[in-house]
């Protein structure tokens, strides 16, 4: 059975069912999070993701699995100390795709390293037993070993402090296999475009399967809306067909991120900014043999599926990581540039355009009709939210209650027992975990289509793009390019070299229904907009 026919089966499977206990709306870490909670709770659960799963803001993250040291900062403590809880959690449950990274704060200023290291050993309390190793106080030249490219000029000291580091898209799709090998239905490219109500309650939704082009009508016990920064969008389905629309709940937020060669920042250390001139955090994170710079934090009204980033904020990540590494880096080094919306959620009756004193926890609620909608919170802390979200539903009554902590110890797909290859070096089959015997088994196994050029190793295969559509749910060049593989991320104009070559990979594996020409320059226009950093 090749891949289409899986699907077809998938999408028979979903049709034939009379009744789901749960149907999910929208496959980033939220969904599949829920759906890999409720499926591992016994429960029948299908999963639907309009494009591909991690495709919105769930690929785009800063990569870091942490407690969030700003929000200690902040005051935060109990965000704090649930993240990093669950930090822990699935550092354990999949050591392949993430894990402990050290970052440096290089200090300036005599009061901030004692000042800093004072916040972060609170941070290594607040962890306790499932902390990643101690916070430390650096000398100059100890920061400067760790941190080779640091500005020396007026250097202290710094401090370092241990989180973590994942393939964000990778463990988003783990989630879904591991959700669908506990019996979840789960399906990407397949948009809700209604839902299904009865005397004022949501009993189901309707779906397009857009690769085949039918329409999918389910029934289900509970509808949860996981669908990020187009929660409104659901939640304004759900009413009656005179009423007015309903007011948004979220607040998007832009964060940009630029990535560099590896050659600015060498090493194994991230580099932590806690403030800089104007009072926001950057980070330099090493991260598949590239330097990622960022973020920034811009409200944007629209909401669209590939933010451009504005130039304002391509020129602070440039200029404020510049004046902490010693050569800075250039538009023109910018390997790729990539833009995520935070679906920051509103405080009632807070019009403010402040997207910074907005929270950053996670909000679930049901409406009258039924349909739960979670949204905000962070990647980190998504099997949580998964947990707040089912109690949610017990509470309703809208499923039978069953106990929670099921996911707690429950590996991904692919977790090996333990990672030999750190998240900071190239891609290659050490993303795949247990599962690269099942990927060296299949053709072009040898055939490298792209190799890293500084370390010579890691890279794209044949067989990956191969493992990417029979294992993977793989269905476009894009799927493969920005999310199975990462290239598209680590450098664009590298992937945009690579579609034909994937194109034709997909076109054998895919057959006859393939739109070859056009998910081939759909990707090249992507690709396009990632190289430039205006
Ligand atoms: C710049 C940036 C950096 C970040 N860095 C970090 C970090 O380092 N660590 C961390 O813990 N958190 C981080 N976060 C936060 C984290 O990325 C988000 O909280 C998380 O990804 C949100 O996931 P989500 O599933 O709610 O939304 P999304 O990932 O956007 O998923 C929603 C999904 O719903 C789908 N959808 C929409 N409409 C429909 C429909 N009608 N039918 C079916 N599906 C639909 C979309 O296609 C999308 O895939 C960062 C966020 C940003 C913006």
């Amino acid at each position: 059975m090749n891949a289409v026919e899986v699907r077809q089966r998938a999408i028979e499977g979903a049709r034939a069912t009379r009744m789901f206990d749960l149907a999910v709306i929208g496959g980033g870490a939220t969904g599949c999070g829920v759906a890999l909670d409720a499926a591992a709770r016994g429960f029948s659960v299908v999963l639907l993701e309009a494009t591909d799963f991690a495709q919105g803001t769930s690929s785009r993250a800063t990569k870091l699995v942490h407690g969030g040291v700003r929000y200690l900062a902040q005051g935060n403590v109990s965000l704090v100390r649930e993240a990093l809880h669950e930090r822990a959690t699935l550092l354990a449950n999949a050591p392949h795709l993430a894990q402990p990274l050290a970052f440096v704060m290089p200090a300036y200023k005599i009061w901030e390293a004692p000042f800093y290291g004072a916040g972060l050993k609170m941070y290594d309390a607040l962890a306790g037993s499932r902390g990643l190793g101690p916070t430390e106080f650096l000398s100059a030249s100890r920061t400067r070993e760790l941190l080779p490219t640091v500005q020396m000029r007026g250097l202290v000291g710094g401090v370092k402090y241990w989180d973590g580091q994942f393939d964000d898209a990778r463990v988003a799709l783990a989630l879904a296999r591991t959700a669908a090998v506990k019996g979840a239905v789960v399906l990407n490219h397949c948009p809700v475009t209604s839902l299904v109500r009865e005397n004022g309650k949501v009993i189901g939704v309707v779906a397009r399967d857009a690769i085949g082009g039918t329409e999918l009508r389910i029934a289900a016990k509970c509808v949860v809306n996981a669908t990020g920064v187009w929660v409104d969008d659901l939640r304004n389905m759900d009413r009656e067909p005179a009423s007015a629309a309903m007011p948004g709940i979220v607040a998007p937020s832009q964060g940009v991120h630029l990535v560099v060669d590896r050659a600015f920042m060498p090493g194994t250390h991230a580099l932590l900014v806690p403030k800089t001139a104007d009072g926001r955090v950057l980070f330099a994170v090493p991260w598949m043999g590239k330097t990622i710079l960022g973020t920034t934090d811009t409200p944007r009204d629209d909401v669209v599926r590939e933010p451009t980033p504005f130039h304002d904020e391509v020129e602070f990540i440039l200029r404020e990581s510049a004046r902490y590494l010693s050569q800075g880096a250039t538009r023109a080094d910018v390997r790729s540039v990539w833009v995520g919306l935070r679906p920051l959620v509103k405080h009632s009756g807070d019009d403010s355009e402040n997207t910074k004193s907005i929270s950053r926890e996670h909000t679930v609620l049901v409406g009258r009709s039924g349909l739960v909608t979670v949204t905000g919170g962070k990647w980190t802390t998504y099997r949580a939210m998964a947990e707040d979200v089912l109690e949610r539903c017990f509470d309703r009554q809208l499923l039978p209650r069953r106990a929670a902590g099921v996911t707690v110890k429950l590996p991904l797909v692919g977790a090996p027992k333990t990672a030999s290859v750190s998240m900071t070096a190239p891609p290659g089959e050490h993303l795949y975990g247990d599962e690269a015997g099942l990927l060296r088994a299949l053709p072009g196994a040898d055939h490298w289509l792209w190799r890293d050029a500084e370390s010579g190793q890691g890279g794209l295969s044949e067989a990956m793009v191969r493992f990417a559509v029979r294992h993977e749910m793989a269905l476009t060049v894009e799927d493969v390019l920005a999310r199975r593989s990462r290239l598209l991320f680590i450098d664009a104009a590298e992937a945009r070299r690579q579609a034909g070559a994937v194109t034709a990979i997909l076109a054998e594996e895919l057959g006859p229904g393939f739109d070859a020409a056009a998910s081939q320059a759909s990707f090249e226009k992507l690709a396009a907009q990632y190289q430039r950093a205006p």
